[in-house]
């Protein structure tokens, strides 16, 4: 038996794919390794678009019902199962997975990218308990209190910028002298006189009791440890991609995100799509994970039917 279409991952791409395909009664194969996407941890999401406010393991819930409402006959849904390896074969492709393998006409790869963890003693004790790796989503929570950002890309700056409009102070810490984000952005986030850059900085320690309430740092140059009082650490240094076993089949960046044409979705080879976290797209968001994937089953649709 050949699937129509494979998708992997149940994040709110794979799931909305997932829906679609089964009103387009495309014989579908999701293979998911579970149903927690990145923002399940959140406390609440905001701007789920027609929700006002959902908690991120109701968020998770709501994708899965979503699509067993829905899968029917037409998508098999397996769930505790990775994707390991993606290969092209006549007529479609091979996926081999940590339970079988199986074929499929077409691949949408939804399955998203991860966080990378700030490595100092006591991080992963304050995950979620004022160590965060959302600004946008918890930065509210710190309004009127002093706070670190961790990173020196975009990302850190883009979320410095937000917490400024709040919290009484942001202080962003890198660990070299030089930053990855644009001059322009630096310059405009510099100006806020609530803000302040502390270069060569090593994450040392995360301090707090149930919450945390300090950070220390090491000085790579004169090897000093400093320590400051704050609320909540904002960690930006980056996240990867989970393309892993599409690595010999489509290009990749060398983020290892895959590119994609944005107005189809499509990557390097034909027969093969995929939307969400794990692609180049300059946003990543739910909403644009979700529109995504959603366009992307669209030109599935169409490239099944013209065969
Ligand atoms: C802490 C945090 C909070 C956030 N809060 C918000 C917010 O409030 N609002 C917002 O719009 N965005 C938020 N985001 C961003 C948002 O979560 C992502 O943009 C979105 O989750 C991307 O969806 P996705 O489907 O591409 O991938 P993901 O959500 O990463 O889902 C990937 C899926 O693939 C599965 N998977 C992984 N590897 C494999 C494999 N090998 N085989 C099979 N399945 C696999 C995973 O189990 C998961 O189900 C937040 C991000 C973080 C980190």
């Amino acid at each position: 038996m050949i699937y129509d279409v494979t998708i992997i991952g149940g994040g709110p791409a794979g799931v909305a794919a997932g829906v679609y395909a089964a009103r387009k009664q495309l014989k579908t194969l999701f293979i998911t390794k579970d149903w927690n996407s990145q923002s399940t941890v959140s406390e609440g999401i905001e701007n789920w678009i027609g929700t006002i406010k959902i908690s991120g393991a109701d968020f998770a819930k709501s994708l899965e019902g979503h699509l067993r409402a829905y899968a029917k006959d037409f998508v098999d849904i397996h769930t505790s199962e990775s994707a390991e390896k993606i290969e092209k074969i006549d007529g479609g492709f091979k996926i081999t997975t940590s339970k079988g393998s199986y074929e499929s006409k077409t691949v949408l790869l939804t399955a998203g990218s991860f966080r990378k963890k700030l490595e100092a003693k006591g991080a992963d004790i304050f995950e979620h308990k004022g160590l965060t790796y959302c600004a946008s989503c918890d930065g509210p929570l710190f309004a009127g209190q002093d706070v670190v950002v961790i990173g020196g890309g975009i990302a850190a700056f883009e979320s410095a910028s937000q917490l400024l409009a709040y919290c009484k102070s942001v202080t962003l810490i890198n660990r070299t002298d030089k930053f990855r984000a644009d001059p322009v952005t630096i310059e405009a986030v510099s100006k806020n006189p609530h803000f302040k850059i502390v270069t060569n900085a090593i994450s040392k320690e995360v301090k707090g009791e149930k919450f945390v309430n300090g950070y220390i740092y090491t000085d790579s140059k004169t090897g000093k440890d400093t320590e400051l009082a704050v609320a909540a650490i904002f960690v930006e240094i980056g996240s990867v991609p989970t393309t892993y076993f599409a690595k010999d089949l489509v290009k990749m960046t060398e983020y290892n995100q895959i590119i994609v044409d944005p107005k189809t979705q499509r990557a390097s080879v034909d027969g093969v799509w995929a939307a969400g976290d794990c692609t180049d797209g300059l946003y990543h968001q739910n909403n644009i994970a979700a529109g995504d994937a959603v366009k992307a089953l669209e030109d599935i649709y169409l490239f099944l039917k013209a065969k």
